[in-house]
């Protein structure tokens, strides 16, 4: 099986230089180009598991100690291309969500392994909403077609590998002793984020100029109400070394954020305001830029998309995540050498991760050179 398993990839890989001009080659370019029969099926399997955090997580709204997720498998021809569904309770998904969705899909009746796009139109349209379920499957059909070609996904898209950006790390919202301690441990990470929205807000930012000098990003969660006092916490948090201000005001107060954003020192990043590709457009003249996680977006597919579309718009891009295993930080670690700045920090939270995938080394986001994704089971 394993010898099988190295001469198909051996072979696939002489297919490489045709592939990645061809973007995603038709089957029978393929069965020309190597004597490949791609006469396999695409299976997809799944199950749900429980992620459990390093530290309580609080933001503005809620506090928790696990997070569910199903992780999915998309199978052809004894090669797997890994996905994950996170679903923080707060978004509307569940185990039993995911598993009425994913239980609606037939991957079975596709020819060609490589159309994502006719195989994830599909799919979107199965029902809406039902993001992170979408993404799981995305993702593990990224990951299978990066196996079959034999390449990383950022070679795919000609990314530079060394180009990705350093994570920030989350220190959650605690009693100041404990607050000092956690960024004391964090003195790896170049980039600390806070959550903010509560009344302790200038003394959490106070604790922390205590012990570091780390830069810091702020995620309002939505919890600034009225926008003169958010723009007066903006200077304020402007001189205390911010970099950037992460959804201040909630995502239906429209005027009241484009109007903060037009006089604000530090950029503004929408992030519950900005969900897929067509919100990219909306958040244009409302946010500086926005904040894109594959879990709100359906996942690698559309991520792309969204990025190339705030480009071309003079937008800032951040790339976010929940928290989830390495498999879907992998995920997303392909796109962030596109990004201004990258929060993925979300493997780190968790104490049960099930993949070895890509890492932070001394802060950095840090790619391996395995095809698809690039995670190995643990
Ligand atoms: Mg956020």
């Amino acid at each position: 099986m394993k010898q099988k398993r190295r001469d198909f990839l051996k072979t696939t890989g002489l297919l490489v230089g045709t592939a990645i001009t061809a973007s995603y080659p038709a089957k029978s370019l393929l069965q020309k180009s190597n004597g490949l029969k791609m006469n396999g099926k695409l299976k997809l399997s799944y199950k749900p598991y429980t992620l459990d955090l390093k530290h309580v997580f609080t933001i503005a709204t809620s506090s928790r100690t696990t997070t569910p997720v199903v992780l999915t498998e998309v199978e052809y021809e004894g090669i797997i291309g890994y996905g994950e569904a996170s679903l923080p309770p707060y978004l509307g998904e569940s185990h039993q969500t995911v598993s009425e969705f994913l239980s609606k899909i037939d991957l079975s009746k596709y020819e060609n392994v490589f159309n994502l796009e006719n195989m994830l139109n599909d799919i979107d349209k199965i029902a809406p909403g039902n993001t992170a379920a979408k993404a799981s499957v995305d993702i593990a059909l990224h990951d299978l077609v990066g196996k079959l070609l034999n390449q990383p996904w950022y070679n795919i898209w000609g990314f530079d590998k060394e180009k990705t950006p350093y994570t920030s790390f989350t220190i959650g919202i605690d009693t100041p002793d404990v607050v000092r301690t956690k960024v004391k441990e964090a003195e790896e990470y170049k980039i600390l984020k806070v959550k903010l929205g509560r009344e302790t807000d200038k003394e959490m930012i106070e604790t922390i100029r205590s012990v570091s000098d780390t830069p810091i990003t702020v995620d309002v969660n939505q919890g600034w109400k009225d926008k003169n006092f958010a723009l007066e916490m903006i200077h304020w948090l402007k001189e205390r070394y911010v970099l950037f201000v992460e959804q201040p005001m909630p995502k239906t107060q429209i005027d009241d954020m484009a109007w903060l954003t037009e006089r604000s020192p530090l950029p503004t990043i929408g992030d519950e305001s900005v969900q897929r590709l067509e919100d990219v457009i909306k958040a244009h003249g409302v946010f500086s830029g926005i904040n894109i996680k594959l879990m709100k977006c359906t996942g690698m597919r559309e991520a792309h998309k969204m990025i190339l579309m705030a480009r071309a718009l003079g937008m800032k891009v951040m790339l976010g995540c929940m928290t989830e295993t390495s498999c879907a930080i992998s995920a997303a670690s392909h796109l962030s050498p596109m990004v201004d700045w990258a929060d993925l920090d979300g493997a780190l939270l968790i104490k049960n991760d099930v993949f070895d995938g890509t890492k932070v080394i001394d802060g950095k986001v840090t790619l391996t050179d395995r095809p698809g994704i690039g995670v190995v089971k643990t």
